[in-house]
């Protein structure tokens, strides 16, 4: 039998809301806007971000630890995964439901899964003497330098906003469950993976990994994924049907196709926000480049499926 086209999709924060209850719902709709795209035809494999849960987790672990001193703080390394489960639990089961009332009954449905996924980075990537990606919500001074003395966090200050802590952001290396993820997606299983970027560890003796204090970018990640999985398309959806020039001013105009020079080239205008639309247009650039016929879209999720049939969103191919 022929292969379906296989795509990736990275969810963004808007995917997912930023508490329990808002979670619960997002996940719904993030649901039915995935099985669109199933329905129309392609494979899908699903990443995405963790920012504010990720945040929630890590402030939640620290409580504990002031309440009861024989808790030691929880290394960042362990909040990712366990915000990876939290987060696929929710989608698992909201894909799922979405399958079920779509095929009706007696058809497969349960073939959903969440793979808890580490990436290996270079404990030498200067991104560790640069933490600049903020997690967690605001504090004040006095809170921010609780954190800082406590639990030896880096807090920085956003003028006007408070304080957040900041940590290291590195390049993805090598997904380490790369194969037992191929394989369930050969078979045919719906596969979350890569949540948050991945768990960030550093290769130690006698194989064993060891979690980094740190938090890697979704976009980039996901672009590694789909390059692993062979994937024809990376779609990453996010907050914006489309990506813009002159973003947020009078000469905004927005963008259908780009190819990789061109929107190199807007990258070094300084046309992408650091953080935010930066770097979805570099991992979209570094997958239409990886191999001939490799398609990236930038675009909602209430676009997602209006975006596949080539109406709208951002396209960058080479
Ligand atoms: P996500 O959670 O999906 O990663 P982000 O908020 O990090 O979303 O990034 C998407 C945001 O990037 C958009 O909502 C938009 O406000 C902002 N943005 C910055 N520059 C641009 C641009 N040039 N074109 C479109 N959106 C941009
Ligand atoms: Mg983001």
């Amino acid at each position: 039998m022929k292969r379906k086209p296989r795509i990736v999709i990275a969810l963004g924060g808007n995917a997912l809301g930023n508490t329990l209850p808002e979670q619960m719902a997002a996940v719904k709709h993030t649901s039915r806007a995935i099985v669109d795209l199933m329905d129309e035809g392609y494979q899908v494999v699903i990443s995405h971000g963790n920012g504010p849960q990720v945040g929630m987790i890590n402030n939640a672990m620290a409580a504990l630890s002031r309440e009861n001193p024989s808790q030691p703080n929880t290394p960042l390394s362990v909040c990712v995964a366990m915000s990876q489960a939290y987060i696929g639990y929710d989608l698992q089961n909201a894909l799922r439901e979405e399958l079920c009332r779509r095929r009706g009954k007696g058809q497969p449905h349960e073939d959903v899964v969440t793979m808890v996924t580490q990436i290996e980075v270079d404990p030498n990537d200067p991104a560790f003497q640069h933490p600049v990606k903020p997690i967690g919500h605001f504090m004040t001074e006095e809170q921010a330098m609780f954190a800082q003395r406590e639990y030896g966090y880096l807090m920085e200050e956003f003028p006007g906003k408070g304080w957040r802590r900041v940590v290291a952001s590195p390049l993805p290396g090598r997904i380490v469950e790369i194969n037992a993820i191929r394989t369930l997606v050969d078979a045919g299983q719906v596969v979350i993976a890569c949540g948050g970027g991945g768990i960030p560890v550093t290769r130690q003796e006698l194989g064993h990994l060891k979690g980094a204090s740190a938090v890697i970018d979704k976009d980039f990640c996901s672009c590694l994924l789909a390059e692993e999985l062979d994937a024809q398309m990376l779609i990453i959806l996010t907050a914006v049907e489309k990506v813009a020039l002159h973003y947020g001013t009078p000469e905004e105009v927005w963008l259908d196709t780009l190819t990789p020079e061109q929107a190199e080239k807007y990258i070094a205008q300084g046309q992408f926000a650091p953080g935010s639309m930066l770097p979805k247009v570099q991992a979209a650039v570094a997958f239409a480049k990886s191999a001939p016929g490799r398609t990236a879209l930038i675009t909602s999720l209430e676009c997602a499926r209006e975006g596949i049939l080539g109406r709208t969103g951002t396209r960058i191919r080479a």
